[in-house]
């Protein structure tokens, strides 16, 4: 079993500091698009160093880069993204791979017996900065049919079928399956939030990532002169949206509090005309939550609070869900690797709940999946300040090498 001080530090840092120079921005950030010229530069980078572990390098259909041991059946996995948000910090997705290709560098160095092959995963799009979300990995586990794929696009109106033909990966594309070679998947990852750098704890075991549902809300009402039109006769929609957005707050930090986060983020007055009262108001609600049951209690008490603001000021509503997924629970033997790995590496541990999407939601729709998290500074992430002190980096390491080993003895 393995202790942080078995972890060669000076080896993933010096990988770190080698990715962090591609797509770098002039803030000290970096900005790595899915299939740009960075892009293409780190997963080349990241497969040749995985070949010198040992490691034999193919990528699937989609561009998604596996590095596994010899060996035959379906695989331990490990790792996360290398593309980036636009000015991103030099850890989120990052760090996931290179800890994955530490911790099994850690196992084949040391000889130690495996009954499953062991790999390391870099998704492509995981951040969707360039055409959507988790789409590396929802490619991977064949939630998308073909006309969805076709219909992908970017910003500027390129196919995503087209930029993965341009992209050169310096390997075939395989018709390697995740869905058939998948024996489990474990995604260490900053935390992106405060819980564990406050607690002074070094992992997070994640329980289960929240499934964000993203609603369109209108109000519809009447617009009327500013000035001529008596309180009570009017139907004032942007007044409605804001009596709704505090009470909204207020649910959340009373019958939610610790459950789940719900937010407007986004919101448009019609006719947003100075001396006009707003005829109609549209905005957004996002809501998450860690499990089912608390997600659909929550879709009920928006909808209510939402029937019950509208009734006040007079105004009708409808509401549209835009995008929904469902929580996903890390499973029992993939959290009980992560506690004896940490418990056999000395490292103090505590349950947490993901509270952002990643690529392990997809994973476990093939195979047993879960996550490690590691805490970042203020809870920076998305952002060049983004910061993971080497003692965590390699607390991370030794406890997902653990958890790796055991899942595939
Ligand atoms: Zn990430």
């Amino acid at each position: 079993m393995f202790t942080p001080s078995d972890v060669q530090i000076g080896r993933v840092h010096s990988q770190l500091d080698t990715l962090a120079q591609i797509g770098r921005q002039p803030s000290g950030g970096v900005t790595r698009y899915t299939f740009s010229p960075d892009h293409l530069q780190v997963t080349h980078l990241t497969a040749a160093w995985m070949s010198a572990a040992g490691l034999d390098v193919l990528f699937d259909r989609w561009g998604n880069l596996v590095g596994h041991s010899p060996g035959v059946g379906p695989m331990v996995m490990s790792g996360s993204h290398l593309d980036s948000v636009p000015n991103g910090g030099h850890y989120d997705g990052v760090l996931g791979v290179i800890a994955a290709l530490e911790a099994v560098t850690l196992i084949l160095e040391q000889g130690l017996p495996v009954r499953k092959p062991l790999a390391v995963v870099s998704f492509i799009e995981e951040e969707g900065a360039r055409f959507h979300g988790l789409l590396g990995s929802t490619l991977a586990v064949g939630q998308l049919n073909d006309a969805e794929i076709d219909a992908i696009r970017d910003g500027q109106g390129v196919g995503f079928r087209d930029a993965l033909a341009d992209s050169s990966f310096g390997y075939p594309l395989t018709d390697f399956d995740f869905r058939s070679d998948s024996d489990s998947f474990l995604e260490l990852h900053i935390e992106q939030g405060k819980r564990l750098e406050r607690a002074g704890i070094p992992i997070g075991i994640v329980t289960s990532i929240a499934g964000p549902t993203f609603m369109q809300v209108t109000f519809t009402g009447q617009a009327d002169h500013a000035g001529a039109t008596e309180y009570e006769d009017r139907h004032d929609t942007l007044l409605a949206a804001a009596e709704f957005i505090v009470a909204l707050r207020e649910l959340g930090t009373s019958r939610f509090a610790g459950r789940g986060h719900m937010t407007v983020g986004k919101i448009a007055a019609r006719p947003n005309v100075t001396n006009v009262v707003a005829g109609e108001t549209i905005f957004s609600v996002d809501y998450r939550a860690a499990d089912v049951q608390t997600a659909a209690e929550m879709a009920e008490a928006i909808d209510e609070l939402l029937a019950v603001t509208a009734a006040r000021q007079r105004v009708t509503w409808h509401a549209e869900i835009g995008h929904q997924t469902p929580p996903t629970p890390a499973r029992d033997r993939i959290r009980s690797a992560v506690e004896t790995g940490a418990d056999r590496a000395g490292a103090a541990h505590q349950p947490v709940v993901s509270w952002a999407a990643h690529d392990t939601m997809n994973m476990a729709s093939v195979c047993d999946a879960g996550m490690i998290f590691v805490p970042c500074r203020d809870g920076r992430s998305h952002t060049p300040e983004e910061y993971v002190r080497p003692e965590d980096i390699a607390t991370g390491i030794a406890v997902l090498a653990n958890a790796l080993l055991m899942l595939a003895q």
